[in-house]
């Protein structure tokens, strides 16, 4: 591994991984789609993608990259989650199902497919902290929100709440690891994806 010009895995048992691999590419990263351990070991950090997280779990179990995950997180490596990817991160999950495990790392709670209750799929512009003054075109789809976060989770991003309290949590940093409930990778602003290569060219 180096960090002079790091490569970027892309967590590819399931979601959109295609748009994520497009992303990376134009934040001028080298990156790769990562299914397996021997892949896994191979990069020096990793997206995980949107798509379902029950069905992600699983299969990071069958094929046998859920343990090697949690070792690379707890060892630094920076991650990028989005949506689903964000529920992978968590260390505590809502609404999930009963078998359904996550890599963890963040120390934040997440509730799946929070905002389906009052909106299943919508757009909302998002002030970023970190990314300058012009928000991010957010892209929520059946996406969860963070429901609470502990003392060493930095709070980038949130959106008005329809109800309950007066903002919903959508991005999170903590230390390495970085998560978000939209796909930027669906608008064609790379600007959180230069954002987290950003994050891997300064991790040590
Ligand atoms: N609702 C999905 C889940 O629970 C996440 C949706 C998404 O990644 N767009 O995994």
């Amino acid at each position: 591994m180096s960090t002079n010009n790091p490569v970027i895995g892309v967590l590819a048992l399931q979601g959109d991984v295609r748009e994520h691999l497009i992303a990376l590419a134009a934040a001028d990263a080298l990156a790769r789609p990562v299914r397996r351990a021997e892949e896994l070991a191979e990069v020096d950090a990793l997206v995980i993608p949107g798509g379902e997280s029950t069905t992600m779990s699983k299969l990071a179990l069958l094929f046998g990259v859920m343990d090697p995950l949690r070792e690379r997180v707890a060892a630094g490596m920076p991650v990028y989650g989005t949506c689903a990817g964000m529920i992978m991160l968590a260390d505590k999950i809502l609404d999930g199902r009963d078998d359904q495990e996550t890599v963890g790392g963040i120390d934040m709670t997440v509730r799946r497919n929070a905002f389906g209750r009052q909106n299943e799929s919508f757009e909302s512009a998002i002030p970023f902290q970190g990314l300058g003054d012009e928000p991010v075109n957010g892209v929520f789809i059946r996406a969860p929100w963070v429901e609470s976060v502990g003392e060493g989770v930095q709070v980038l991003a949130e959106v008005p709440a329809a109800d309950g309290p007066d903002s919903r949590i959508v991005a999170v940093r903590q230390g390495n690891l970085l998560a978000t409930s939209f796909h930027p990778e669906l608008t064609g602003d790379h600007r959180v994806h230069a954002y987290f290569v950003a994050m891997v060219e300064n991790a040590h």
